[in-house]
């Protein structure tokens, strides 16, 4: 890997991948190993977007054909050694003052972003003993083209006046320099995909218009850092909370976790819920909800803030949110043959990090199928 700034750009790009998170990164690493000319650029300073905000703690892939599939492509492709032993998840709901096995909800009390907590919620889950900032690590490792960090794509370019060329013909870098690449991998939340070409219209009206129905949740976490065991309990919790006045219903999961670093235990939890994008900017609301959260929590374990020492609290835009989109087999845009869509919201197979993976393991695939005149690969 070799980090560039813009004024390092020599011509053309044989592929731009646009996100270096968990996706962006495998297809990148994947295509850096095939072709001379890659470039992998991300607004953050390192790899792993969202990644590097899950806990080691707390996260969990729910165990799956899509998981293990999953779990088996990063350890064959880039000797990740997650090891994939099974175990019970077990999510329990606090309810009329005691934690029962959850059963379900009930129609009023189902959180509108009720697909996205279901993730959370399966029967089993994979016991992982490394955390997805390693795999990163271990990924980024393997990659032989150019990463270019801190820079934001601010518009995706299609030169009408150019008539040689089909499809998009370069990215704007924060507003300024553009770069340009035959093919264009877009790996960032598929609501900003619209904004970003929405300048010249670029995208097809179909898909401009599923985009602007896509619900995107906004994920804000809040970690309690305990100064003794809470809750002897590893489990998936639920609180449950309905407004009548707002006919709102909420939900908030937690998990209770401890570490020992250097001989010495800490012990902490971390509780997560969800918002509509569209809203999460109000800071009034997003405040709201989190002291909604806190009431929750202190419900169902009355002293917890007393034995708390720190708290963090981390709002990630659009980290949620699934999108069906009819691509072509190779997953571009059929009307943008240079335009691949590489984003985790929009695997057919599985949602967030296990969907970042298997969305990556399309784009590679069909790229390999020869469906891109100009180059041929061979992945997987
Ligand atoms: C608090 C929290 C807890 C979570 N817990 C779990 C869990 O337990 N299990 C699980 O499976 N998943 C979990 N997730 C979700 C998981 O982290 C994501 O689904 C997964 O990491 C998404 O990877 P990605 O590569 O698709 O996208 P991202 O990680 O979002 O990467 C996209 C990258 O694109 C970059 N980018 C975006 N737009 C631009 C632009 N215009 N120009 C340049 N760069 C751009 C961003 O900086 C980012 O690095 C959690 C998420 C959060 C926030």
């Amino acid at each position: 890997m070799s980090a560039v700034t813009v004024n390092d750009f020599k011509g053309k790009y044989q592929y731009a991948v646009i996100g270096a998170g968990l996706s962006g990164l495998i297809i990148a690493t994947k295509l850096s190993q095939q072709f001379e000319k890659v470039i992998l650029i991300d607004s953050r300073d390192l790899p792993g977007g969202l990644c590097h905000h899950l806990d080691s703690e707390h996260f969990m892939i729910p165990e799956n054909e899509n998981a293990q599939s999953a779990i088996d492509f990063l350890n064959q492709e880039f000797n990740c050694g997650i090891s994939t032993s099974v175990i019970e998840n077990k999510p329990q709901i606090f309810h009329d003052g005691k934690w029962r096995p959850f059963l379900g909800w009930g129609a009023s009390a189902q959180p509108p972003y009720y697909d996205e907590v279901l993730y959370y919620l399966s029967p089993n889950r994979f016991a992982l003993e490394s955390n997805p900032a390693q795999w990163v690590d271990q990924i980024f490792k393997n990659y032989n083209g150019e990463f270019l960090p801190r820079h934001f794509i601010t518009q995706i370019v299609k030169e009408k006046a150019d008539p040689g060329e089909r499809g998009i013909t370069g990215i704007i870098l924060n507003g300024g320099k553009k770069l340009k690449a035959d093919h264009y991998i877009y790996c960032g939340p598929i609501k900003l995909l619209d904004t970003l070409c929405s300048e010249e219209n670029i995208l097809p009206p179909r898909i401009r218009q599923k985009i602007a129905k896509h619900k995107s949740w906004t994920s804000i976490s809040l970690t309690l850092f305990h100064k003794q065991p809470i809750f002897d309990s590893q489990e998936v919790l639920m609180l449950s909370s309905y407004e009548k006045k707002e006919n709102e219903a909420h939900v908030f999961l937690g998990q209770f976790s401890k570490k020992t670093v250097d001989g010495n235990q800490s012990f902490y939890s971390q509780w997560i819920c969800f918002i509509d994008i569209e809203v999460s900017e109000d800071s009034e609301i997003t405040g709201n909800l989190i002291r909604r959260m806190k009431r929750q929590i202190k419900k169902a374990f009355p002293t917890i803030f007393e034995a708390t020492i720190k708290e963090k609290i981390l709002v990630s835009p659009s980290s949620h949110g699934h999108l069906e989109l009819k691509l072509k087999e190779n997953q571009t845009i059929p009307e943008l043959p240079n335009l691949w869509l590489g984003s985790s919201q929009i695997s057919p197979y599985a949602k967030n990090m296990v969907g970042s993976i298997q969305q990556a393991k399309m784009v590679l695939t069909g790229s390999s199928k020869k469906v891109l005149p100009t180059h041929e690969i061979t992945i997987l």
